[in-house]
């Protein structure tokens, strides 16, 4: 579709995460958690950017700078603990989604929606520079981020329900531009509410945006799984997504996390011969 000008992507910092993380070792999370020694290289924090005729979206909005600069931004004692285990970030000055944005020639301020794939704290990283945008997600993400279980679950309130977001909830789907070239559906399994984004372009490699669906799209296309989410409902979504790429020869899966997608994005943004 003509309407989408371009698809970019920037990344906020860097995180190590477990390998146990990125496929599923069969151990129980919460083994794998407190036991394991070995982090993955760095992977990047992507957020990507899509310049339509009728304004520009956000998919994701990667890693806050004060995680690493203020000693308050995760929680103490255990919970604390716990998020210590599961991810190292690093994000200098300039990895900022602000910086980061206009390292690529676009202005934060002129971001008209930001879908988040889910509430983690890499995802939601940005939201404070986002008090004038429409911020749409899962509406099941939303009932997860406020549960009673919500900080154990990777939800931190406190960085999530900032004052004067403009949240749109999504249940089902949703055609963002209204001319089908960015469709919006859940694909439930990392978190109860997590989407996903088909775009589509003429001329251009169908892409798919999944957030943490996977950390690597050559593993999702063999139906292998992340080590972090609901066993049933990741099952379910990847076979989704399998059966999605059958109906869109060439889809391009980008993930948040998969050092792959940069190249993917570069190769899919070069007109199909
Ligand atoms: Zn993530």
């Amino acid at each position: 579709m003509q309407s989408i000008e371009k698809v970019s992507l920037v990344s906020t910092g860097s995180v190590a995460i477990r390998p146990e993380h990125v496929s599923r070792s069969g151990t129980p999370m919460l083994w794998w958690l407190t036991t394991s020694r070995r982090w993955t290289p760095p992977r990047p924090i992507n957020v990507y950017v899509i310049e339509h005729a009728n304004g520009l979206a956000l998919f994701d909005t990667g890693q806050n700078r004060a995680s690493v600069t203020d000693p308050d931004y995760f929680p103490r004692g255990l919970n604390g603990f716990f998020y210590r285990r599961l991810a190292r970030f690093e994000i200098a000055p300039d990895e900022t989604l602000t910086a980061q944005l206009a390292r690529i020639g676009y202005d934060i301020a002129d971001v008209d929606t930001a879908v988040i794939s889910h509430l983690h704290q890499d995802h939601i990283g940005g939201l404070s520079e986002l008090t004038h945008a429409r911020i749409i997600v899962g509406e099941a993400e939303l009932d997860a981020a406020r549960g009673r279980s919500a900080e154990l679950d990777g939800y931190l309130q406190k960085h999530i329900f900032l004052p004067d977001l403009h949240w749109e909830p999504l249940r089902g789907e949703l055609d963002l531009f209204g001319d089908g070239s960015v469709m919006l559906f859940l694909t439930p399994g990392h978190t109860p509410g997590s989407l996903s984004a088909l775009v589509q372009r003429t001329g251009l490699s169908p892409l798919l945006l999944v957030g943490d669906l996977t950390y690597d799209a050559a593993l999702l296309e063999k139906g292998v799984i992340p080590g972090v989410g609901d066993k049933a409902g990741l099952l379910a979504s990847t076979r989704r997504v399998i059966e999605l790429a059958e109906r869109h020869p060439g889809l391009v899966v980008l993930a948040a996390h998969d050092p792959a997608a940069q190249g993917l994005l570069a190769k899919a943004n070069r007109a199909i011969e």
